[in-house]
């Protein structure tokens, strides 16, 4: 394995970028000083990528890096911005790299993140699309179309950004550090571009000077995130959401565009209705398919867990639990034929402790299978615990008890043997009482000399001829209550 890079000159370095992107916009302007608080963290992030061969990382940043270099000379050269411009291109080609790595780090996911994400997502982007359709409206009047295009491209580019971001998050694929970093990275990005157009149309003067220090803080954060371990411990897939913290943001990115409606509404300011009341539907829209989506999973967890909780896992036959309720069934229907029978591996634990456990597994396995396959329907087989297992018979199966059971006993796989208590129901009799006699028989047929059916009709078989306690199971001994 490739050894991690050392971090500590990269923390050191975001750091110091950090300080620059937050200091320089307070400083009198210097046009190299501007350039290097956003490009300096932008190489960071490059250098960064590369010793970590974060290809789409260090792909997006360098497009990123030569598209600022692009965009300030231009600037330099003409005094104002220029929009658009072939930065515009390495822009959109390094959102594009971006978009990939942040895909990438998410892996094949879970389903429900991505709606999770556009959920997260949705809210704050209804409440942005608000705050910057007035000056898009006004540039799409004023400008070309391509300016137009360019400034709403930005902002879509960095929203498409936070939901694969938050997406990453959701699963797992980044720590909580790593996250928190991503995130506000990508909404200062977010803050950059839509603060853009709000700043070219309300205040073009704080344009130079602050237009630069979301970006340089972005590109630091990537940095640091981009630099720290990944995540050791995979989310788990069955929780419904990644993080508490997506669990709280899910409701509140939901209600914000009605509450900014609301709040405009009080506050008497003109009221966004299109924007934001578009952003209060699609978040419930969103809403809804995601409880859909939860109430099935929820839906089939719970059909699983009632599934296994009848089940017993090791021989797939129907467990403890599942007998006594279906004998109680039985023996509430009291026109219906009713009988019983308790079987008990011989000698098991001779087996165990020749084999193994897990050769006792095996035989388990094995008798388990092999009495199913020679059950008719109207038996059914449980495994009550340990070596045991119970055989409920209802109606004609029932009247054929005793010829059943043989033919499991035969059927134990050899050189293994199997004994038995069988009763048939008597009238008014409930489940307890009937695994009470059969036990009671079962324990008679292992005085017997075991590999026996011992039942309520012959309950006494003569001993086997030769009953050695201490040896190892013995192969085809009748049946003496046959
Ligand atoms: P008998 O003929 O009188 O029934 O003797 P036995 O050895 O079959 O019965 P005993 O009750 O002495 O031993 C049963 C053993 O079954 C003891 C226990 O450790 C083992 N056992 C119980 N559950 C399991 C299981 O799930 N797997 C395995 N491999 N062994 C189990
Ligand atoms: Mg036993
Ligand atoms: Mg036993």
């Amino acid at each position: 394995m490739r050894p991690r890079p050392s971090r500590r000159a990269e923390v050191v370095a975001a750091l110091v970028c950090v300080a620059g992107a937050t200091t320089v916009p307070l400083l009198p302007h210097h046009p190299l000083a501007s350039a290097a608080a956003v490009l300096a963290p932008v190489l960071l992030l490059l250098v960064v990528a590369l010793r970590r061969r974060l290809v789409w990382t260090a792909a997006g940043a360098a497009l990123m890096a030569a598209g600022d270099v692009v965009f300030r000379l231009l600037w330099w050269a003409q005094g104002t911005p220029v929009v658009p411009s072939v930065a515009d291109v390495a822009f959109v080609l390094g959102y594009l790299a971006l978009l990939r790595a942040a895909h990438l780090a998410a892996g094949p996911g879970r389903s429900g993140a991505t709606l999770d994400a556009l959920i997260v997502v949705a809210g704050p982007a209804a409440v942005v699309a608000a705050a910057v359709h007035g000056p898009l409206a006004a540039l799409a009047v004023t400008g070309t179309p391509l300016q137009t295009a360019q400034a709403l491209v930005a902002p879509l580019f960095d929203l498409a950004l936070l939901v694969l971001v938050v997406r990453a998050s959701v699963v797992g694929a980044l720590t909580r550090p790593q996250a928190a970093a991503l995130q506000t990275a990508v909404v200062l990005l977010l803050v950059g571009n839509a603060g853009y157009l709000v700043l070219v149309d309300l205040a073009p003067g704080l344009l130079r000077p602050w237009l630069g220090a979301p970006f340089g803080l972005a590109f630091s954060l990537a940095a640091l995130a981009a630099s720290a371990p990944a995540p050791t411990r995979p989310a788990p897939r069955t929780s419904p959401s990644g993080s508490r913290l997506v669990l709280a943001l899910l409701p509140a990115s939901a209600c914000l565009p009605a509450a900014v409606l609301v709040l405009q509404g009080v506050v008497g300011a003109g009221v966004d209705w299109q924007v934001l009341g578009t952003g209060a539907l699609l978040a419930a829209v969103l809403s809804t398919l995601r409880l859909h989506g939860a109430l099935r999973v929820a839906g089939d967890q719970a059909r699983e867990l009632e599934r296994l909780a009848h089940v017993d896992d090791l021989t797939g036959l129907p467990n403890r639990r599942a007998c006594s309720a279906a004998a109680e069934r039985l023996a509430g229907a009291d026109e219906t034929p009713v009988a019983l029978a308790l079987l008990d591996l011989d000698r098991f634990k001779a087996v165990n402790d020749s084999l193994g456990h897990a050769g006792g597994d095996a035989l388990l396995r094995a008798a388990a299978r092999a009495w199913s396959a020679v059950l008719p329907a109207g038996a059914d087989l449980h495994r009550w615990g340990g070596e045991e297992f119970v055989l409920l018979l209802g109606g004609a199966a029932a009247e054929r008890a005793e010829v059943l059971v043989q033919d499991l006993r035969l059927a134990t796989p050899a050189p293994h043997t199997v004994s038995a208590g069988l009763v048939a129901r008597r009238p008014g009799e409930d489940a307890a009482s009937l695994l009470a006699r059969a036990d009671a028989l079962l324990y008679l047929a292992k005085e017997g000399g075991r590999d026996r059916v011992c039942t309520d009709a012959s309950p006494a078989p003569a001993p086997a001829p030769a009953d050695d306690d201490a040896g190892a199971p013995r192969p085809g001994t009748p049946a003496s209550s046959s």
